[in-house]
């Protein structure tokens, strides 16, 4: 937040921007991105939102996601905007790593443009000129509302960016459950909604839309893939690669699949581990005070207190080993 001056400072006149988020990007990244997008044109602002990787479909309905480039596959358009652009943000990311291969560019931008991050997660690397950060924003798509507000103009806030702060709002908070559901959430939300954000539409284009596939391969993860250690209080998943292909499972596809692991009665930890191939993506989930995003920093990742990642190259059964290693050191924190 330190830097808010610094940043209005930035925009006061119409710049050439360049705005990217985290690999994979969720509802809370392409809210964000798209939002704040809308908002600089608004502003006569040029601008490009550029991925670093492809994202789900479920997201396609936002507001100017027609224009969006995925950076691996224009990577010299996306270069070409980025060094004309004399500002460039970095939404719902704390570390350079997030943007994968585009991270490297975004650092030498630097030599050029103002490099802007706004995030809410913990232990933020020190990359950019100015951050705005607050990791008890419930999601950085309530940081983008609260710039915008800051900068005097919350009646410039239309439907369509609207849509897009709700979705990124809603879906961080887990549907409003999650402890960074704040009382400010709620009247941010309300604000949103009398500016016309639908949250029955939004609600059904973000969840009511499974294939088969996917529907059948939950079902397969409940029945087959769940392990439960009510000694432990502990549940987890690991799915092989050989079972993502089986039921052609595609970007997205397993996001909420880790939540099963804590809706079991008593869980305290939850994790799940996929192996994409390359690597294996790890996700994990706690309640109270066990710090999961701790415990993703033994996977090279982070995250929230309650709700962290991280990725392991190893084989999929030695990087489950080397949780259960390292789990030794937390077990007080769960029986
Ligand atoms: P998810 O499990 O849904 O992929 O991620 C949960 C949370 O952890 C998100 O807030 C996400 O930003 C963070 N996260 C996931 N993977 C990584 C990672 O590899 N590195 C870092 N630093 N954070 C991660
Ligand atoms: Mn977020």
């Amino acid at each position: 937040m330190k830097d808010f001056q610094d940043i209005h400072g930035l925009l006061l006149q119409p710049k050439k921007i360049f705005i990217t988020t985290h690999h994979k990007p969720d509802a809370d990244a392409m809210g964000s991105s798209l939002a704040l997008a809308k908002y600089l044109e608004s502003e006569g602002h040029e601008v490009l939102v550029v991925t670093p990787t492809d994202y789900p479909s479920n997201l396609f309905w936002m507001y100017g996601n027609d224009k969006v480039i995925q950076f691996p596959d224009s990577k010299d358009q996306a270069l070409e905007w980025l060094s004309d652009s004399t500002v460039v943000f970095c939404l719902d990311l704390n570390a350079v790593s997030r943007m994968n291969e585009l991270g490297r560019f975004v650092v030498d931008a630097k030599n050029h443009a103002s490099v802007v991050m706004i995030d809410h997660h913990t232990f933020p690397e020190d990359f950019a000129h100015f951050t705005f950060w607050d990791e008890t924003a419930s999601s950085c798509a309530e940081l983008i509302y609260r710039l915008i507000v800051q900068r005097g103009d919350q009646n410039k806030i239309d439907r369509a960016m609207a849509d897009c702060l709700y979705a990124g709002i809603m879906t961080d908070t887990g549907g409003f459950r999650h402890s960074n559901t704040s009382a400010e959430v709620h009247r941010i939300i309300a604000d949103l909604m009398s500016k016309g954000a639908s949250n029955v539409d939004i609600h059904s284009l973000l969840f009511d839309n499974n294939t088969i596939d996917r529907l059948r391969f939950t079902g397969y993860c409940l029945y087959e893939k769940l392990v439960y250690l009510p000694e432990l209080n502990l549940s987890y998943m690991a799915i092989s690669f050989q079972e993502l292909e089986r039921f052609n499972i595609k970007t997205g596809d397993t996001e909420g699949l880790v939540s099963y692991t804590l809706s079991l009665e008593g869980v305290k930890l939850g994790a799940l581990f996929i192996d994409r191939g390359p690597l294996v993506k790890i996700s994990f989930r706690s309640v109270g005070n066990f710090p999961a995003n701790e415990l993703a920093g033994h996977f090279n990742g982070g995250g929230h207190f309650n709700a962290a990642g991280g990725s392991s190259t190893e084989t999929l059964d030695e990087t489950v080993q080397r949780f259960f290693a390292i789990l030794e050191k937390y077990k007080p924190l769960l029986v």
